[in-house]
């Protein structure tokens, strides 16, 4: 499986949304993509996509949610309590746009959407709705819930930090060699960029800031 980041169009965000590329199927983690720029990966891959994956409700992740998903007739996929969050302006999005999550995931609900296996983790605390996705058993997207060595804020609304740390409790309990990508990256290129595994479970259980609070 081959992993490509891509940078999602909210300026100054650093917006880490993933594509994953496996034998022709593809699926993407959050929704601000461009969608130009994500028909060009598809189309070079060689690559059917198979859905849309959201970690959260917030705006920098979800952009183009409300576009995306009929685009590439897929279906966009989250948290039972998204719907609200997005309804109810929790996206923190300040413009006028409107979002259908097609598909609700369960906590430790298993899916397979073109050949991916994958595991749905509920991870409140940075939001409500927060999942993180452990695809192939190997490969843990994590939103705004662990951003390598910190974690999300909770201060927006439906935070809490106690729900936080118990997430990322069970997050630790993957075994340490599980690669983390996070829900933002620092450094970008404009272009797809194909990701070097770089964070871990092993590493973060010890390193994340989190541990000490
Ligand atoms: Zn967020």
């Amino acid at each position: 499986m081959n992993v490509y980041t891509l940078k999602g169009v909210v300026p100054d965000y650093f917006q880490a949304g993933y594509v994953l590329v496996d034998k022709g199927s593809a699926l993407c983690v959050d929704c601000a993509f461009d969608p130009s720029v994500l028909r060009a990966l598809l189309k070079e891959q060689n690559a059917t996509l198979h859905g849309f994956l959201l970690t959260h409700c917030h705006f920098d992740h979800v952009w183009n949610a409300d576009v995306l998903p009929r685009e590439f007739g897929v279906k966009l996929y989250a948290s039972p309590l998204t719907q609200a969050l997005l309804d109810d302006g929790s996206w923190l999005g300040n413009v006028d746009k409107e979002f259908h999550v097609d598909e609700t995931l369960q906590d430790g609900q298993k899916l397979n959407l073109g050949g991916f296996e994958i595991e749905v983790i509920a991870t409140p605390g940075h939001t409500a709705d927060g999942l993180c996705f452990l695809v192939d058993g190997q490969y843990l997207f994590t939103g705004d819930t662990v951003l390598p060595p910190y974690v999300g804020r909770t201060d927006l609304p439906t935070g809490d930090e106690i729900a936080l740390k118990a997430s990322c409790q069970k997050l630790w309990r993957l075994p340490d060699d599980t690669v983390i990508y996070p829900g933002h990256v620092y450094r970008f290129d404009d272009q797809p960029k194909l990701v070097k595994p770089r964070h871990t479970v092993g590493r973060e259980k010890v390193t994340n800031v989190i541990n000490k609070r």
